[in-house]
């Protein structure tokens, strides 16, 4: 099929290239010139494992291109894709204002063949009938729009997209239906099936599956916190509730709280929704905040320890993305941390394998900024502590006994987890985690 993808982001660039990878030809529209430029000379602009091989042999194909200029880039195309963003407004509710406006671009450039515009973007429910509302205005006939929800997972988007746990299909056009069947066949069979429902439920159901997610999550914050007061330890009580398929194993791991893309704006997204129908979706509203409270829980530990008083203190800090194999650091939890150690006199020397650009950006034009090293042993030279805030898997193997010669002072903050107690404390460590004796 012809496919165009308007927004080439996380969502829009893996969608893009996996559909060209599957046989489509695939055109991936921008605003961003500078971001175009980079994909047409064979660059990924964002880090995501495997994607940067599959792009090249695609352009190699000639079944992958990119551009700035949506008249051109949509032209002829079967199924054109939204995957823009759809950030909190002022109010925590979604953003709209990309979506409509591509809507409206597309009232006037739709041409005369019957297409399928797709929204991949997470959006409340009502969007569907308001992009349809918007292209109707100029072009009356001959499209239908779709919901297509995205569950793929940043570090893993690749695999997710190919073989995805299900694709989700809301419409009530057996037309478009029939033309999103065939697009998504090759990727989908009786162990990834395709789901096809109204529209209203196909968009909901993103926003309950993350809010789900979220809730999981926070509930093992919440046990965490309760185990660190009566002595027991979370990871024992995550495998024992985990062995239950009821519950299931994953997202039982204690931490920081989630952050990302998607978990905070969705999760407050919902919250709003359920609210302009006056509803009060009280889960909900304590996800929000046990998760907000996660973050100065951490942070409490690490002013406890030194008294309240971080002035003078060099703090070390390993991890910025907001989870591992991103260098997405959207509500990633590390800079609250660091904000937090920054506000109380501490210097922050951080490392990360792939974000450290990103949050250099973020830190341009403030007056206090965290220092960052290229190496992560480099950032624990004479510092007073180890703050340890994604779970990148060098952190994890990285050698207790080197990170002990190092530091001036041998303390960690570990707020993933991610070594064993034991052992740190028999080298010789003053450590600390997340619901951990
Ligand atoms: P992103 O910010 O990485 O990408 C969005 C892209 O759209 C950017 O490149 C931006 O320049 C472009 N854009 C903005 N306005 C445009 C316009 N008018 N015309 C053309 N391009 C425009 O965002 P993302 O992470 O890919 O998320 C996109 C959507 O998918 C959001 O609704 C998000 O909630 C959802 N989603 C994201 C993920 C994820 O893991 N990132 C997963 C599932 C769903």
């Amino acid at each position: 099929m012809k496919i165009s993808v308007i927004g080439t982001g996380y969502v829009g660039l893996v969608s893009g290239v996996c559909f060209a990878e599957i046989g489509n030809d695939v055109t991936c529209i921008d605003i961003d010139k500078a971001k175009i430029e980079r994909l047409e000379a064979g660059q990924v602009p964002i880090y995501e494992p495997g994607l940067e091989s599959l792009l090249q042999e695609n352009r190699q194909r000639g079944r992958l291109h990119f551009t700035t200029d949506t008249q051109a880039g949509i032209a002829d195309s079967d199924v054109i894709f939204l995957a823009l963003p759809t950030p909190p407004g002022a109010d925590g509710a979604a953003d709209l204002s990309a979506v409509l406006s591509v809507a409206d671009q597309l009232s006037n450039l739709l041409g005369d063949h019957f297409t399928v515009v797709v929204n991949k973007s997470t959006v409340p429910v009502g969007t569907a009938d308001k992009v349809r509302e918007r292209i109707n205005a100029n072009h009356p006939d001959n499209f239908a729009v779709v919901s297509n929800p995205e569950f793929l997972r940043e570090g893993v988007a690749v695999r997710d997209f190919m073989e995805p746990d299900r694709v989700v299909i809301g419409t009530n056009s057996p037309k478009a239906e029939a033309v999103m069947r065939e697009l998504y066949a090759p990727l989908t069979d009786e162990l990834h099936p395709i789901l096809v429902m109204d529209e209203y439920s196909s968009e909901l159901s993103k926003y309950a599956g993350n809010a789900f997610l979220a809730t999981k999550i926070s509930f093992i914050n919440e046990i965490a916190n309760v185990a660190d007061r009566v002595g027991a330890n979370v990871e024992a009580v995550a495998r024992a509730i985990g062995a239950d398929p009821r519950i299931g194993s994953r997202f039982l791991q204690a931490g920081i709280g989630y952050g990302g893309s998607c978990f905070p704006k969705d999760v407050q997204a919902l919250a709003k929704t359920a609210e302009s129908y006056d509803y009060d979706f009280k889960i909900i509203r304590a996800v929000l905040e046990a998760n907000k409270a996660q973050r100065h829980v951490f942070i409490d530990t690490i002013l406890g320890h030194f008294n309240g008083d971080l002035r003078g203190k060099r703090i070390a800090l390993w991890g910025l993305a907001f989870k591992p194999d991103t260098d997405d650091i959207r509500e990633a939890p590390a800079l609250t941390i660091i904000d937090g150690l920054l506000e109380h006199g501490a210097t922050v020397v951080a490392h990360d394998p792939e974000a450290m650009e990103n949050v250099a950006r973020v830190y341009a034009d403030s007056s206090k900024a965290p220092q960052m090293t290229s190496e992560p042993m480099l950032a624990l030279e004479s510092a007073d502590a180890l703050v340890i805030a994604t779970e990148w898997k060098v952190f994890r193997n990285a050698d207790l006994s080197a990170i002990y010669q190092q530091l001036r002072h041998p303390i960690i903050f570990d707020g993933r987890n991610i070594y064993d107690p034991t052992a740190a404390r028999s080298l010789g460590f003053t450590y600390y985690s997340v619901g951990r004796p």
